[in-house]
């Protein structure tokens, strides 16, 4: 039997649910729950918070996962992906207050930048020179300029009205991310064979999508 491990609840889970569903897997869901077996295909469910999922998965402790590729990124294995699912897309942005000055990336030499990616800023940075100081925080990062932690922020954008709340205008997209399907390294064969099942459902399923 396959674990498949997905966002318990937030912007993955309806979309992640959706797309096994309609890949003609039955299974009963129920909210309070953490984990549920399909009654149709080999496949157990796991609800977890998404921050854990490439841990989880790179770890074996569960098969498979759907996951942003921000997170599994920041988590440091990128070499879990198997592929993208398309939904969920969205980027990864350096703001700046709406009133600074801005002409390129050199500005934010030695400034303070908030996020809670500190590893996709960090090598975006370094592969531009520029030395900056980040501030590791894990949530409202948007809010960091106007209280005086920061002079900048890098967080996930997808409209750009929160930004435009904050009084902050996005400058450089660090990183451009979607869903994606992840799976341990090691699967067994049989394992393996049930994988390539479920993607061959959910690639028909996204080509009756388009
Ligand atoms: P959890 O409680 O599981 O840790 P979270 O608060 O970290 O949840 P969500 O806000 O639910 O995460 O976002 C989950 C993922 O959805 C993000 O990592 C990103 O890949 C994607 N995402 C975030 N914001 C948007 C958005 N505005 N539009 C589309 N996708 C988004
Ligand atoms: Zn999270």
């Amino acid at each position: 039997m396959l674990r498949l491990a997905i966002q318990k609840s937030g912007r993955l889970s309806e979309d992640s649910l959706n797309l096994i569903r309609e890949c003609g897997i039955s299974f009963l869901s129920a909210s309070y729950k953490l984990k549920t077996e399909a009654t149709n295909f080999p496949l157990e469910i796991l609800y977890l918070r998404d921050d854990d999922i490439p841990g989880y998965v790179q770890d074996g402790v569960a098969d498979l996962g759907i996951v942003g590729q921000n997170v599994l990124v920041e988590a440091g294995f990128p070499g879990l992906e198997v592929e993208g699912l398309g939904f969920s897309k969205c980027r990864l942005s350096l703001a700046v207050p709406r009133a600074a000055a801005y002409d390129s990336i050199e500005n934010l030499q030695g400034v303070n930048i908030a996020t809670s990616y500190p590893r996709i800023l960090g090598d975006y940075l370094a592969e531009r020179g520029v030395k900056a100081n980040l501030h590791t925080i894990s949530g409202s990062v948007e809010i960091a300029p106007s209280i005086g932690l920061a002079e900048a922020i890098c967080d996930i954008v997808s409209s750009g009205s929160t930004l435009l709340g904050n009084g902050l205008r996005e400058v450089e997209t660090v990183f451009r991310s979607e869903a994606v399907l992840i799976a341990h390294q090691n699967l067994s064969p049989e394992k393996q064979e049930l994988l390539e099942q479920l993607q061959f459902r959910m690639q028909a399923v996204r080509r009756a999508r388009r």
